[in-house]
């Protein structure tokens, strides 16, 4: 008897054309025996939802509500009710929309997926915030260039504090120096006036922004709505409390000195940055001046990437050297010309005043400044001779460190060894020895250990000092989902830090981060998940009892959330936490789970599923699918209305990082034919919304093997596949692919058992 439980099924929506609700009712009420079962025509409408407000009001003390209805991915307003547990059964987008109406088989899989709803409930409780900890509402900015100045005035005009740290003795950057800015305005034909005084005006005025120049970020712990930073100015020192951390710490040019091949070193050769001195203090005498784009950058050699504003920053140089001078001879050599948007506008402008623009590749750069170039359009080498300036037009490069040092190349792998000990220990099957965590060959970061010069955030976390990066040093972001975001929970990059950009992109891009590290603080606030969970109060708790401090969750947590006390016993930084569960799935003696999921809950789902007889000829496939993009695109499969084998059984997961191999072996033993682990895309630009869940599951799967051997089952029975959220047909194609292959391979020996 589950007295606090009550289960609805909802017929609305071509449910109650495609099964029997009535018999799912009469299922639910002899199999689970809750205080309520009902079905309702249209549960999601206001007759339906009073009924369960009816009922919850009762004196039945119902405190769970099983809605077996559309997916979980909808009416999530509708279907919240005060004090009351909500547990979802999709039976509109995987069940009624995509496979036969009336089947036996269509009704079966009704049934286990109300089944697996009514003991998701029944293995699970609401969640217990965790509000105890400590909240800042102010934010650091770090960086005081044009980014980190536009950061702090839209904090400020959002209502926020800030306090904004220089490491020089001036603000400004770059922008300081430059002659003149690329057009933000219409008619996007002219260079614009430097207006950086301006803005550092208004920030130095602004009563809720404090300045704090020649300054460094000498150390920074906790998490959001509490980071605990040192900011040190010289020997002084002050420690502060933030919400939230938005990093600008900008580019740098491009090492020209390594641009030999293009002429640089030899007198008359300057590069784009060069030259705006020259601009900004009086401009150059030159009469012939040709720009060589891509100076460095699309060049696998030296800046693999399109440094996206010099071709822009080259046509505003050569403008105003025309403008100066309307007989100066200037010619832009590109291989590719990359002016979109509105910078169109600005390229027509300087072919119309009669800058010279030459499609092909350098061949050399003289002493003499003559400059061959291999046309594209004539097929022939052209020399031109007679310049008196050539231009490079360097990349940017972003400043990852306060020196410029790029960083290790580890950090760009998302699987990468952080602590050699911890890796050590995740490679084994078997529970690790304690003396693991004592090796000699420990790389972990000890808290007490020397700390680097260059970092720019001096994180006092297990994962060491810096901001992990993508390829090239930029910082890390989920470039679909979260721009903003790095993998560090309540700090976000922007601007040039992020990708190349010129200081249009850059001031919105501030703003955009600053929006995100007020809501880092808000959820803070609430004990609440920021993306993709938001709103989650839910965060993994450590059975220590059972630990065996064997650090694979320290290691495999992509966020960085746990740290270890004295003793070697992971410490959470509830604030930091995502909830993806990645811990949960990487835990070899499971001792952490969350309130309202974890691996006890997800085995008993799978179980609850009725396992037809060998003879049936009705196999069972668990797919465990990550929430973020597999679920729902077998939801959109459903919309599609594209028909697919109902022989899988869906279960919803954090992120495939949460899947733990017991999952796995369990769903075999009890007579599953096949396991599919369906996650996001991963890689480098990664779609995985956790970072590396896919990745992880790879890794896992290929470790199954073995225990497949000894259970005397076949490699194929588990697969694990990445789809877009956008890839119904692909989802659906998986499924069908696999339940093809069990047919051939046979029925699992273990049915029945
Ligand atoms: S749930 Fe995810 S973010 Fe939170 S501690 Fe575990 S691995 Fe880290
Ligand atoms: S909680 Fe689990 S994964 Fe983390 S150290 Fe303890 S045993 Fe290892």
């Amino acid at each position: 008897m589950n007295d606090k439980t009550a289960v609805y099924v909802c017929s609305g929506c071509a449910i109650g054309e495609a099964v029997d609700a009535e018999a799912l009712v009469a299922l639910a009420e002899e199999e689970f025996k809750p205080a309520r079962a009902i079905s309702h025509e249209f549960l999601c409408g206001d007759e339906g939802l009073a009924m369960i407000g009816t009922d919850l009001a009762g004196e039945g003390e119902i405190e769970k509500v099983v809605v077996c209805a559309c997916s979980p991915r909808v009416m999530a307003d509708r279907f919240r009710f005060d004090g009351a547990q909500v547990v979802r059964g999709n039976l509109r987008e995987q069940v009624a929309w995509c496979h036969e109406p009336g089947d036996e088989d269509t009704q079966m899989k009704a049934a286990d997926n109300l089944r697996m709803a009514v003991t998701q409930a029944l293995k699970s409780e609401p969640p217990e915030p965790d509000t105890e900890a400590p909240i800042s509402r102010r934010l650091l900015v770090v960086g005081g260039g044009s980014t980190g100045l536009a950061a702090a005035r839209e904090a400020a005009r959002a209502g926020y504090e800030s306090v904004l740290v220089e490491q020089s003795s001036e603000l400004g950057g770059h922008a300081k120096g430059f002659s003149k800015f690329l057009p933000q305005r219409p008619p996007y034909r002219t260079p614009e006036a430097n207006n950086i005084a301006e803005l550092i005006a208004e920030v130095e005025a602004d009563q809720r922004i404090t300045v704090k120049t020649a300054t460094k970020v000498a150390s920074t712990a906790g998490g959001p709505g509490d980071f605990r930073v040192t900011l040190a100015n010289g020997t002084a020192q002050s420690d502060e409390s933030f919400g939230a951390i938005v990093v600008a710490t900008g580019w740098r040019p491009y090492d020209a000195g390594k641009l030999g091949h293009l002429g640089y070193g030899n007198p008359g050769v300057v590069t784009n940055v060069e030259l705006e001195g020259l601009l900004a203090s009086g401009g150059t005498s030159a009469k012939a001046v040709a720009f060589i784009q891509c100076a460095g950058s699309r060049d696998p050699e030296h800046l693999p990437y399109c440094s996206q504003v010099c071709c822009g920053v080259s046509i505003k140089q050569a403008l105003q050297l025309r403008q100066a001078d309307p007989e100066t001879m200037i010619y832009v050599i590109f291989d590719e010309l990359r002016t979109p948007g509105t910078a169109e506008e600005f390229y027509r402008a300087a072919q119309e005043a009669g800058i010279v623009f030459m499609k092909g590749k350098i061949s050399s750069v003289a002493a003499d400044l003559t400059v061959t170039v291999n046309d594209a359009l004539l097929g022939e080498e052209v020399p031109l001779g007679g310049l008196d300036m050539v231009v490079l037009a360097t990349g940017m490069v972003p400043n990852a460190t306060t020196d410029g040092a790029l960083l290790p190349d580890p950090d760009i792998d998302p699987l990468a060894p952080i602590f050699r000990a911890g890796d050590e220990a995740a490679d084994e099957e078997e529970t690790p020895d304690e003396s693991t965590t004592d090796s000699d060959d420990d790389e972990s970061v000890a808290l007490d250990a020397p700390r680097p010069e260059n970092s720019i955030l001096n994180l006092q976390y297990r994962q060491g000092p810096h901001l992990p990066h993508l390829a090239d040093g930029f910082a890390d972001s989920h470039f679909i989902c979260f721009p903003y975001e790095t993998r560090r929970t309540g700090i976000y990059a922007c601007g040039p830090l992020r990708r190349p950009m010129d200081m249009g992109e850059a001031a919105e891009d501030a703003a955009g981060a600053v929006l995100k590290a007020i809501q880092a603080i808000e959820q803070a606030s609430r004990a609440a998940a920021v993306h993709p969970r938001v709103g989650d109060l839910s965060y993994p708790k450590f059975g220590l009892d059972t630990c065996t401090k064997c650090r694979r969750c320290t290691v495999e947590c992509p966020f960085g959330a746990i740290d270890e006390n004295a003793e070697g016993f992971p410490v959470l930084t509830n604030t930091r936490c995502r909830r993806c569960g990645t811990c949960m799935g990487a835990c070899p003696v499971r001792t952490i789970s969350f309130d309202n999921y974890s691996v006890e809950m997800v085995n008993s789902m799978s179980k609850a599923v009725e396992i037809p007889d060998e003879f049936d000829e009705k196999p069972r496939v668990l797919v465990l699918a990550c929430e973020n993009d597999a679920y729902p695109a077998l939801d959109k499969a459903g919309i599609q209305g594209r028909k697919y084998s109902s022989m899988a059984r869906i279960i919803p997961v954090r992120c495939l990082g949460s899947v733990s191999l017991v999952m796995i072996s369990d769903a075999l033993s009890s007579g599953y034919d096949g396991v599919i682990l369906m996650g996001c895309k991963s890689g480098d630009d990664y779609q995985c919304h956790f970072v590396k869940g896919s990745a992880i599951a790879k890794e896992r799967v290929s470790k199954i093997e073995e225990t497949l051997k000894s259970m005397m089952l076949e490699g194929e029975r588990v697969a694990s596949h990445e789809v877009a959220i956008t890839d119904a047909a692909g989802a659906t194609q998986i499924i069908d692919d696999f339940v093809a292959s069990i047919d051939e391979i046979g029925m699992n020996p273990f049915k029945g058992f």
